[in-house]
């Protein structure tokens, strides 16, 4: 068998202190998973159980990286999350087993054309043109949770040109990861390479072109994003 063209090399995320990458085989994100957020975008948090969107995995963008302000929109915003990468086939695994399939976390900004998102959320259409776009999945060094542990509390926050706009705890969570992992495994059946965005606390908002955007969560250090000028 020979292919009619060359695939595109894998895409693949850095490995903290490490040569080696991880291979990323599909990057899914949650939707509304910490109550002040789910408000902020007017919505009940109590009511509504987690739900998922995908992000194309060619769309990872590495720490430190410039990403140019998209097309089609007029209001990029920012989105800090924690972020989950799986090492071991899982299929409707429990929560108490869930661990035992992540390989390790790393930092993430779930880059949103929110004016889309509104848009096709607005009409009961699909998200994809506001949250998987080109270079959308901004995504640092993972850390294997050998090292790290399973992060279930501590700090996440974000700063746009040193002024922080999201300050919040991973232990707010509405949908912890174990239960994360455990929902989506009996949905599909996740594989190594696999991502999950756990979703991202309140304050979100607009970046422009010039702004620099840092992300940090304890424990995870800290990763930068540039934002560009329009491609
Ligand atoms: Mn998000």
């Amino acid at each position: 068998m020979s292919f009619v063209f060359d695939p595109l090399p894998t895409p693949s995320l850095a490995v903290a202190d490490s040569d080696t990458r991880i291979p990323v085989r599909r990057i899914f994100c949650v939707g509304r998973n910490y109550a002040a957020h789910a408000r902020e975008m007017g919505k009940d948090p109590d009511r509504d159980p987690p739900f998922f969107f995908t992000k194309p995995a060619d769309a990872v963008v590495g720490d430190g990286e410039t990403v140019a302000y998209p097309p089609l929109t007029g209001n990029l915003h920012y989105e800090a999350e924690l972020v989950v990468v799986i090492g071991r086939t899982a299929t409707d695994v429990d929560q108490a087993a869930a661990q035992d399939h992540i390989w390790g976390y790393a930092i993430g900004n779930d880059l949103t054309r929110r004016d889309l998102q509104l848009e096709a959320r607005d009409k009961g259409r699909p998200w994809d043109m506001g949250k998987g776009f080109d270079r959308s999945a901004v995504i640092g060094p993972v850390h294997p949770a050998e090292a790290v542990g399973h992060p279930d509390t501590g700090s996440i926050r974000l700063t746009v040109n040193g002024e922080t706009k999201q300050d919040a705890n991973l232990a707010e969570l509405i949908w912890s990861v174990p239960e994360i992992v455990s929902i989506l495994s009996q949905s599909v059946t996740l594989q190594p390479g696999d991502v999950i965005m756990t979703g991202t606390p309140a304050g979100v908002g607009p970046l422009v072109e010039g702004d620099k955007c840092v992300v940090s969560i304890e424990g995870l250090g800290e990763i930068t994003t540039i934002i560009g000028p329009r491609a």
